[in-house]
């Protein structure tokens, strides 16, 4: 007899009713919201040794936000919000892990987090209709619902450079940081990698170390974020208007806390634009796109303000040489991720900086010593640091082994690029949920708010299936392949799926196949295609009741 309960209150000893996997923002408030609104039996795991997910592991030099503070939190509680204030524009990593830790305590979260606590792998086990975790040391845990919370930007994509093995000095990757910090004094330090990570790292190393040279492959845009400590007034200000501030989030694309302006950049003389673009230049952070609609969507558009853009790095960067490698850039600007620094051009005017244009000169390998590049040209290097980012989007997902009916894998079915229906849900693996998962806005928008939406669907339909008596749900091929066409259309519908080698297509990772990734139709929208599938009875998903589930 399948075990089909999703009740409580729970014996020692049973399956949970749901297992969540990640202690970041997406595993805490899911831990929150089916402990505590619907008296779930739940327990998050994570692999690291306290809460925060990506920012616990993401402790290299400059590491920062780059969505503003106040948007950059959960909006659900107003006593949340209320008790807690930032103290700068951009929050650092550390103040980010000290939020997550308010939260969690707050929340009393910690009894229901298991940390240092690594899944191996996932199987469904279709007789009990349960999911059946490994843990790392062989513990197997069983739960109703599996729903991962694992990010988005957490697997680490490290260069396979040759002879990296032979590396005399120490080498990193930003997303896997020491804790106790690396002591650059008197190195000659080497990073590869000019992407938002390594942006924000270059001027903090620069300042540190005896010398840097940073090693590019694509020369990329960035804007000032102007980041600064946060005066007494702007935080009142922030506490009291928690919905002031998350009705604009709602309603914006990218569920930033700004709105973007209705003007085409084809409206305004070269003067109007330069005057309103180094207003945005001065003013900082990623608002400097708002200030029109066709950034993403209109080439010649776009020509005009990536122009403005290579002109400040010229003007900025006092030697040609270096200037011109900085500012050939091939893509759109925000085609991909666009950045925000914190001097990252005027690095370059120091001394102890060089720059490699690894178009020019690649990387032929390292070398005890340091790296020679194909031109026989050797660097000397005391430590390197790879700001090279990640597997993004699928590589967690797939690192969790996951089995779902039939002994499918997760790595198989995703082999030619993911397919979800709207980043939730895999057909084929009945109550695994996937928190910003592939095919959902996710990393195309402040992420605390995709976040939030899909901890409240999730929550709202596990307790629509209590309702009815189900306990199974599953979304079939048609409706994944139907949300397959609508993630393609919506890319190209705009400038974003036209940058070739851009981490959203999966580029960066040598094999990965092409696939646009995120759902590049705006966040608010988004929303509302979820809450109609919800209010059509859970449309393009199966859901099935402990008999039926019985009788298969
Ligand atoms: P990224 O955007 O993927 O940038 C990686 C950089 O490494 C790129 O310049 C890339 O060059 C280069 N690279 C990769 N493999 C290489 C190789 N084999 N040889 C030479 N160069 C190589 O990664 P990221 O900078 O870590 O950022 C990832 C995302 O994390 C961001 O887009 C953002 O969403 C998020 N993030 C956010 C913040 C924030 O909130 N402030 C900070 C950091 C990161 P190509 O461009 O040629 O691939």
């Amino acid at each position: 007899m399948p075990d089909t309960s999703l009740s409580s209150p729970h014996a020692a000893g049973e399956p949970l009713d749901a297992l969540i996997i990640g202690a970041g923002f997406s595993g805490l408030y899911m831990l929150h919201s089916l402990r505590d609104r619907l008296g779930l039996k739940v327990l998050a795991v994570d692999r690291a040794a306290g809460v925060g997910g990506t920012w616990y592991w993401n402790r290299y030099p400059g590491a920062r936000c780059d969505s503003e503070s106040h948007s950059y939190a959960y909006t659900f509680s107003e006593e949340l919000w209320k008790g807690w204030s930032w103290t700068q524009r951009y929050p650092d990593h550390g103040e980010i892990r000290r939020y997550m830790d308010y939260v969690a305590d707050t929340l009393d979260l910690r009894p229901d987090i298991r940390l240092e606590t690594t899944v191996e792998r996932c199987d469904f086990d279709d007789a009990a209709n349960l999911w059946r975790v490994t843990l790392k040391g062989g513990e197997l845990l069983s739960a109703r619902f599996l729903i991962t919370g694992v990010g988005c930007l957490s697997t680490a994509n490290i260069p396979n450079l040759p002879g990296l093995a032979d590396f005399a000095g120490a080498w990193y990757h930003t997303g896997a940081w020491p804790h106790a910090g690396v002591d650059f004094a008197g190195k000659r330090v080497g990073q590869v990698g000019t992407g938002s990570t390594g942006i924000q790292s270059a001027p903090v190393i620069a300042a540190e170390a005896k010398h840097l040279t940073v090693f590019q492959r694509t020369a990329n845009y960035s804007t000032p974020a102007q980041n600064a400590p946060l005066a007494p007034e702007r935080k009142a200000w922030i506490r009291d208007n928690l919905d002031a501030i998350r009705s604009v989030m709602l309603a914006t694309t990218n569920g930033h806390p700004f709105t973007v302006t209705d003007r085409s950049l084809h409206d305004v003389t070269d003067a109007e634009l330069t005057e309103i673009l180094e207003r945005a230049w001065d003013f900082g952070g990623l608002q400097f796109r708002a200030g029109f609609r066709d950034v993403l969507l209109d080439e010649s558009a776009n020509a005009r303000m990536a122009g403005f853009l290579k002109d400040k790095i010229r003007r900025i960067v006092r030697d040609p040489a270096k200037a011109e490698i900085l500012a050939t850039i091939d893509h759109p600007y925000a085609g991909k991720r666009p950045p925000i620094d914190s001097g990252y051009f005027e690095a370059f005017n120091r001394d102890n900086v060089d720059l490699v244009d690894l178009r020019a000169d690649p990387i032929e390998r390292v070398v005890p010593s340091g790296v020679r590049l194909k031109s026989g040209r050797e660097i000397p290097l005391d430590i390197l640091v790879f700001a090279t980012g990640y597997d993004a989007l699928t590589g967690p997902l797939i690192k969790l082994n996951i089995t779902g009916t039939g002994g499918r894998t997760l790595a198989k079915e995703w082999e030619a690029g993911p397919r979800t229906y709207l980043g939730l849900q895999v057909a084929g693996f009945p109550n695994l949920f996937t928190i910003t998962g592939p095919g959902s806005p996710s990393v195309l928008c402040n992420m605390p708010v995709p976040i939030e939406q899909h901890v409240e669907w999730i929550t709202g339909c596990i307790a629509h299936l209590r309702e009815q008596g189900a306990t199974r749900i599953e979304t079939t091929p048609a409706a994944m392949e139907a949300w397959g066409r609508e993630v393609k259309r919506a890319a190209d519908a705009t400038l974003l799926s036209r940058v070739p080698h851009s981490w959203y297509l999966g580029a960066n990772v040598p094999g990965k196949p092409r696939v646009f990734m995120p759902y590049a139709g705006g966040m608010a929208h988004y929303r509302k295609l979820c809450a109609e599938v919800a209010a059509k009875g859970y449309e393009g998903f199966v859901l099935a009741r402990p008999a039926a589930v019985a009788a298969e």
